[in-house]
């Protein structure tokens, strides 16, 4: 894995800001994950995040959190990394089916192989089934999809 430094901030954005989604695409998350508005709104989405940094990753996600190292903005226009982290957020952590404990428990299970951990198999596919019904709820148009940049989330 590279080395992963601080993300410079924009002059005037602070570090660790919780951040709140537009509410189109709040409204689009709501869509895709058959949910109430409120329970997309209930989570709290930090850019700048020194938490994610400590983890040297893209994302971490905890219940009804998602921690960024880089910009809410940039986030949000990735639709892949946004659909896998709510994933983990609304059907993983938010149901009790992932806690740490067994995201280490399978990470260990899978020869410490990350893509082969089944919450992250399984908020992977879970984002590309849906990644045309988020662009189409968001723009009303079909775009083609560019995949982040990604590195080892949960
Ligand atoms: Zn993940």
């Amino acid at each position: 894995m590279p080395s992963i430094g601080p993300t410079p901030v924009a002059p005037g954005t602070r570090r660790n800001g919780v951040v709140v989604p537009s509410d189109e695409h709040v409204e689009a998350l709501a869509g895709v994950f058959e949910v109430a508005t409120r329970d997309i709104r209930s989570v709290v989405v930090t850019q700048y995040s020194d938490f994610a940094l400590m983890h040297g990753a893209i994302a971490v996600t905890r219940t009804n959190a998602i921690h960024l190292r880089g910009s809410a903005q940039r986030f949000f226009a990735t639709p892949l990394l946004a659909l896998h982290e709510y994933y983990h957020v609304l059907r993983q952590w938010n149901t009790g089916d992932l806690t740490v404990c067994r995201y280490i428990g399978e990470w260990i299970r899978q020869g410490c192989c990350y893509g082969r951990i089944k919450y992250e198999v399984d908020a992977n596919r879970f984002a590309a089934r849906n990644v045309q019904k988020w662009l189409r709820l968001v723009t009303g148009e079909n775009h083609d999809v560019h995949h982040g940049n990604r590195q080892a989330v949960f």
